[in-house]
């Protein structure tokens, strides 16, 4: 059955390992540095202009955030990083945390979101190496494609792959939270892995 993505309720906030999700539905996580629009993405997946908080307060950035998707799999948004303002302690919760998660077992599918107009920074080249310890494919969300010209499409979207060295498996999708290109790539794939 296809996934009705407007189908979709907030289930709870998670600060420390006791509060993860474990009932067995699939997880899929996704992660991405602040401000790249992780939010809008995922509110473009749903449908939702507020669904998660677009430029969310950065004392946010210590939490991650179930969404259940159609009663079929959660869509698990994980706190940003690389937000230059905060404080070692938020930091170091911040590391705990998603140590903790990614050790969890309970990742399905990594869905990770880069800008597309920049090289992936080393922030966004460990996130990808979690991803990859976990063992999980991983969906690549190039987003902000509006910013660029068509002719820098293809060549981002190479470096974009080389430098997170994507394997066979993973995939990147050119993305526009904005304006919305991409968008029906994203949900055949994410369709694909709550079939998988
Ligand atoms: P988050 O911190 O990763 O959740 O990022 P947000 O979703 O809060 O977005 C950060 C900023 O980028 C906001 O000003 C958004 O309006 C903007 N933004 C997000 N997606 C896009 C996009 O696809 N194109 C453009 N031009 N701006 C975007």
């Amino acid at each position: 059955m296809p996934i009705n993505f407007n189908r979709v309720e907030f289930i709870r906030s998670a600060a420390s390992p006791k509060d993860f999700l474990r009932d067995g539905l699939p997880q899929l996580a996704f992660a991405g540095r602040s401000n790249v629009g992780k939010s809008s993405v995922i509110n473009r997946i749903v449908n939702r202009k507020n669904f998660a908080r677009v430029g969310a307060s950065p004392g946010k950035t210590s939490q991650i955030n179930y969404f259940l998707l159609d009663e079929r799999a959660y869509l698990v948004d994980l706190p940003g990083y690389g937000y230059a303002k905060v404080s070692k302690a938020e930091r170091d919760r911040w590391g705990r945390l998603m140590e903790a998660y990614f050790a969890s077992g309970l990742i399905s599918w990594g869905v990770m979101i880069v800008d597309a107009r920049h090289k992936p920074t080393a922030d966004d080249v460990t996130m990808a190496e979690w991803f990859y310890d976990t063992g999980c494919p991983l969906i690549v969300v190039a987003n902000k494609l509006d910013k660029l010209k068509k002719s820098q499409i293809e060549p981002n979207l190479a470096v974009i792959r080389e430098t997170l060295s994507l394997r066979d498996g993973d995939r990147l999708v050119a993305f526009s939270a904005e304006k919305g290109d991409g968008k029906e790539q994203l949900l055949a794939l994410l369709e694909r892995t709550m079939e998988a």
